[in-house]
């Protein structure tokens, strides 16, 4: 069976060898020694000049919008995983939607400022499928208006924007190191904050408050992440070289031998380097859709549909319409993209989607 992606596991002695340290140690969490390491090792890896790595990748948004946007009004995406708008109702803020640009998938920068209220305290962007917003524009708005900026940048570890890791931008980025995703953790994310303030008042609240263990910053949570995540973590990031190659050789396939000449891709923002995370396809409509995954299905291939509904058409959400976002999600699928993809499945995958697109 195929599935849209399959979790890289690094060779188990070089994980176990981890462990071992770990042992020694008998230290599990509470920002151990691997925790420590795992970082300075991603600081490097992504050049960024700041990294708070943390249990999951959704923990990061909560976090940054409980202490950015404060209940208020938050300006965001329907075009994203659900976990982007959760975040939002779930500290108590108010998703405002911005429909997206067609072309790049990302939130429309030309349409946010007619969202602005009295009430709107932040914009929380989704850089999809590791494409960047508009992050000059967004931030020009932001200024004008007094807006924080939070990047939901779960899709975008190692991709670059004007040769600047792309988490470098917004008041907070996030990550996530879920084992779905490019470099794993197994379940893991971040927070990247050039404020240092900022960034203070981010890691006291990812380890409940505390100042000390008998004093309190201020109110917090438990965002950390463990000794034996981190383990994986070392694991996996020697061979993240390797993972974007392999994966680059699977997207030059699809870009190579499916048929465009219906099918549309997704436009990459001009200045990005991007990390062959997802390979978007969009179809006709979704009734091709429909019929070319019944079609893959049939051969044991298994795409996914990201990221389908529109998040404002979700049953908790007052739906308002966004006619991009709905059109653009009712007939997208990622196709399987993973190390290990081999070239016949490639094939297959490929004459599978040019039968019905020709
Ligand atoms: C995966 C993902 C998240 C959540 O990350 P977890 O590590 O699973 O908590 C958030 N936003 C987007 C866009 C994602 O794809």
């Amino acid at each position: 069976m195929i599935h849209v992606t399959k979790t890289f596991f690094p060779p188990i002695e070089e994980y176990t060898l981890h462990l071992q340290c770990v042992w020694q140690n008998q230290w599990l969490t509470n920002r151990g020694e691997l925790v420590l390491e795992l970082e300075a090792k991603l600081k490097i890896f992504l050049r960024t000049n700041s990294i708070l790595i943390t249990n999951n990748g959704t923990i990061p948004l909560q976090i940054a919008l409980k202490l950015l946007a404060k209940g208020g009004e938050v300006i965001t995406t329907p075009f994203s995983y659900v976990a982007t708008t959760a975040s939002i109702l779930w500290e108590n803020c108010t998703p405002v939607f911005v429909d997206i640009h067609p072309d790049y998938l990302t939130i429309d920068e030309t349409k946010i400022e007619a969202a602005i209220t009295s009430k709107t305290t932040a914009i929380l962007a989704t850089h999809v499928f590791g494409n960047p917003c508009y992050v000059e524009k967004i931030e020009q708005i932001a200024q004008k208006h007094h807006l924080k900026v939070i990047y939901d940048a779960a899709h975008c570890f190692g991709v670059k924007y004007q040769g600047e890791s792309i988490f470098e931008y917004g008041d907070v980025s996030t990550c996530s190191f879920h084992a779905t995703k490019l470099f794993h953790t197994g379940e893991g994310g971040a927070f990247f904050c050039n404020d240092a303030k900022l960034m203070h008042q981010l890691f006291y609240s990812h380890n409940f408050g505390h100042n000390g263990p008998l004093d309190f910053h201020g109110l917090g949570i438990n965002g950390k992440i463990s000794e034996l995540q981190a383990a994986m973590g070392l694991a996996v990031l020697p061979y993240m070289e390797h993972i974007m190659d392999e994966r680059k050789k699977v997207v030059d396939y699809y870009n190579n031998h499916l048929n465009f000449s219906t099918l549309i891709k997704m436009k990459l923002r001009a200045g990005t380097e991007w990390n062959y995370s997802y390979y978007p396809v969009i179809f006709k409509d979704e009734t091709q859709l429909l019929e070319i995954q019944e079609k893959l299905n049939k051969a044991a291939i298994f795409p996914r549909r990201y990221f389908y509904p529109s998040l404002n058409k979700i049953g908790y959400l007052k739906s308002s319409s966004m006619p991009i976002s709905e059109k653009i999600a009712s007939s997208i699928l990622c196709l399987p993209l993973y190390v290990g993809l081999e070239e016949r499945d490639l094939k297959i995958i490929c004459a599978i989607l040019n039968s019905i697109l020709c």
